[in-house]
């Protein structure tokens, strides 16, 4: 098979890890990929190792202040180096078999925007993007002929099993349930950042692994999974599975129920968003063993503890710029929960008085359908939210 070439935007991350370690248990049987871009934000060390390690052909860091310093870091080896914002999206138009948008937050849009308008098939990781841009990355991917592949693990699951011939009744996102699955309410008010960061079943970045304690994670996965697969809110279930070994299941109209199963390791739905439509890739992912776990348990969410799960059907309902200010709201709570300015059951409180203020707002967008549209309601967004921190 001839190789095909792989962008990374987020490749110092856990997604771009995990991807360059499908890349190269991939390659270590046949050269199956080679990789055109790496990007990261600012870790120089980390990206300029990647670059050599891979014999990558480019490396972008987001943050210019940085270049002089990668320039030296990759001195004396053949990697085109670039930085800054118009960089990173000059890299993501380059043509490539499949871009990974693996960068964390709102940050990705522009490059995983520039990825789709140049045609290139996008494995998404970045749900943010997509949350707060989905009619024009859609309609972008429209004209382009560009694929948005599922690369988050249920997601990925849905997209596995979805025989959509118009016969499909729900889909059901599995959720672990985080690490304060059965710590009562009236301890949420002490939860430090790193307890909020000791996930029982993920190793992930800071924010994924935030967003996963506030369950917000799984909110802000019931609006991508609507925009992923043209779904209402009320089509979208989730149901708590700590083991997270089922990824996700859809319910079809004759009773049957079809569900994607395996160890909770991003290195699964990396490879199969990296090979679709073609076979399968082998990964050294640990294989699954029904007979040694023995049992698998499902509850379902506490809204008291968990509201970001009815906010985001909410924002969902609403449709138009909801989602996006849900989004931004959530942002700035996780980026003021770290900073110390607010309290983990703040976060949730923050998006609930942001989404109540935006729907008062009697200039209320309209889904936003250019990049600059997005911006301006990200920037309404972060403003109403940081009135809400205490
Ligand atoms: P991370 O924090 O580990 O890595 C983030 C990456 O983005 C880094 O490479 C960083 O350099 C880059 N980055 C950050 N800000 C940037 C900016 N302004 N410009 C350019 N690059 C920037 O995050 P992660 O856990 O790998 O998550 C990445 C995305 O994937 C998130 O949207 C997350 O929700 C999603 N996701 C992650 C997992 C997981 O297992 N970690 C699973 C599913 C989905
Ligand atoms: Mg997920």
């Amino acid at each position: 098979m001839t190789p095909q070439t792989i962008s990374i935007f987020g490749s110092t991350g856990s997604v771009g890890v995990s991807t360059l370690n499908v890349v190269k248990s991939a390659n270590a049987r046949e050269t199956r990929f080679n990789i055109d871009v790496l990007a990261a934000h600012n870790n120089v060390e980390a990206l300029a190792n990647q670059a050599i390690a891979f014999q990558a052909n480019m490396a972008v860091i987001a943050n210019a202040d940085k270049y002089a310093d990668l320039c030296v870091a990759l001195s004396g080896h053949d990697i085109e180096i670039a930085a800054g914002a118009a960089g990173l999206c000059e890299a993501a138009a380059r043509p490539c078999h499949r871009s990974i948008a693996a960068i964390v937050g709102i940050a990705g849009l522009p490059s995983t925007l520039a990825a789709v308008q140049a045609g290139n098939d996008v494995a998404l990781a970045n749900k943010e993007s997509l949350i707060c841009a989905a009619d024009l990355l859609k309609a972008e991917a429209l004209k382009s002929g560009a694929h948005i592949l599922p690369m988050d693990s249920e997601h990925s699951a849905i997209f596995q099993v979805l025989q959509d011939r118009g016969d499909v009744e729900k889909l059901t996102l599995t959720a672990s349930g985080g690490p304060f699955l059965d710590t009562p309410l009236d301890q949420f008010a002490t939860i430090s950042v790193s307890e909020a960061m000791a996930h029982p079943r993920w190793s992930m970045g800071q924010k994924i692994s935030i967003d996963s304690a506030t369950m917000m994670n799984k909110a802000l996965e019931i609006m991508e999974a609507a925009f992923l697969f043209d779904k209402k809110a009320d089509e979208i279930d989730v149901v708590i599975h700590p083991q997270s070994i089922i990824h996700s299941l859809v319910h079809y109209q004759d009773g049957s129920v079809l569900a994607q199963l395996g160890e909770p390791d991003m290195q699964s739905p990396i490879a199969y968003a990296l090979s679709w439509p073609d076979k399968r890739l082998h990964t050294d992912v640990k294989r699954l063993d029904l007979s040694v776990l023995g049992q698998l348990d499902f509850y379902p969410v506490d809204p008291i503890k968990f509201p970001a799960i009815d906010l985001a059907k909410q924002a969902l309902q609403a449709g138009g710029a909801m989602p996006l200010i849900l989004n931004c709201a959530n942002e700035v709570a996780v980026s003021a929960f770290i900073a110390g300015q607010c309290r983990f059951m703040d976060i949730s409180l923050i998006v609930e008085k942001t989404l109540a203020a935006y729907a008062g707002l009697e200039t209320r967008a309209v889904s936003p359908n250019s990049l600059e549209d997005v911006l301006k309601l990200i920037e309404t967004g972060r403003q109403i939210a940081k009135k809400f921190l205490i």
